[in-house]
């Protein structure tokens, strides 16, 4: 077994990657595809968490533009991602892996509540934990989220999965002329505004020296390629 530079990773995922070319909710295809990518990194010997966004079923800002209490809104998309998070959950049971959702929110006929402890014994157990309902507090993002637990539960990377390659100066979707950065500061992502993860997960990476990886989820293979100690996507780091 070829030795792992990152042993421990969150990999954060959005609501949004999961609905593949659709324009919400999930598309099993993708689900599966995903569900392959994490086995395969479970069988090389990583310890995997996952948390995994609402975007594509639900995100409180949107109705909270158009006159609902912002709360509200943001309870119904931590919601969202405990839909997702158990779609998840059946994807990788169905490969043969154990998958514990953990959520922030108490539902407990159909999850487990979080408990650091918990998280961090099913990891050495080999399972691939699933962190649901985001932080449990509204005004907050899953991202941040991704960085909170990243931290809590030690891991060694935390890796932001995109549809883009990594960071560039401008979105490469509609700007020709961005330019990839392979590697950059924390500051740097703040101060060019760089739309990598909010201020919120960004700080919190920065001051708890969590490095952050920005790659293609749609490029099969790169997430095992990456925690074999390959150069994939950007590095954020101090
Ligand atoms: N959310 C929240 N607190 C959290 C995480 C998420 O209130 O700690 C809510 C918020 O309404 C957000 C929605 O859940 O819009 C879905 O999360 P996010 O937008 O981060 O999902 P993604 O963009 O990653 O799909």
């Amino acid at each position: 077994m070829t030795a792992l530079v990152y042993r421990r990773i969150l990999l954060k995922l959005s609501g949004e990657a999961l609905m593949g070319e659709g324009t919400h909710g999930i598309d099993p295809d993708v689900l599966e595809r995903f569900a392959h990518e994490v086995q395969a990194l479970v069988e090389a010997g990583s310890q995997v968490a996952l948390v995994i966004g609402g975007g594509n079923i639900f995100r409180g800002a949107g109705l909270a533009a158009r006159g609902m209490e912002r709360v509200t809104g943001d309870h119904m998309g931590m919601l969202a991602t405990v839909m997702n998070a158990l779609a998840m959950q059946d994807a990788l049971e169905r490969l043969g892996l154990a998958a514990p959702v953990m959520s922030a929110l108490q539902i407990d006929q159909v999850c487990e509540g979080y408990g650091r402890r918990r998280a961090i014994k099913h990891l050495e157990c080999g399972r691939v934990v699933i962190f649901a309902g985001g932080t449990g507090n509204p005004l907050f993002t899953t991202d941040s989220a991704a960085s909170l637990r990243a931290i809590e539960v030690g891991a060694d990377v935390l890796i932001k999965a995109t549809k883009v390659d990594g960071v560039y100066s401008a979105d490469p979707v509609t700007d020709p002329t961005a330019t990839f950065y392979p590697r950059l500061s924390y500051d740097q992502v703040l101060q060019q505004d760089l739309r990598v993860m909010d201020t919120t997960a960004i700080v919190l990476c920065r001051d708890h020296a969590m490095p952050l990886r920005v790659m293609n989820i749609n490029e099969t293979g790169a997430l095992l390629r990456l925690i074999r100690g390959e150069d994939v996507g950007s590095l954020v780091v101090s």
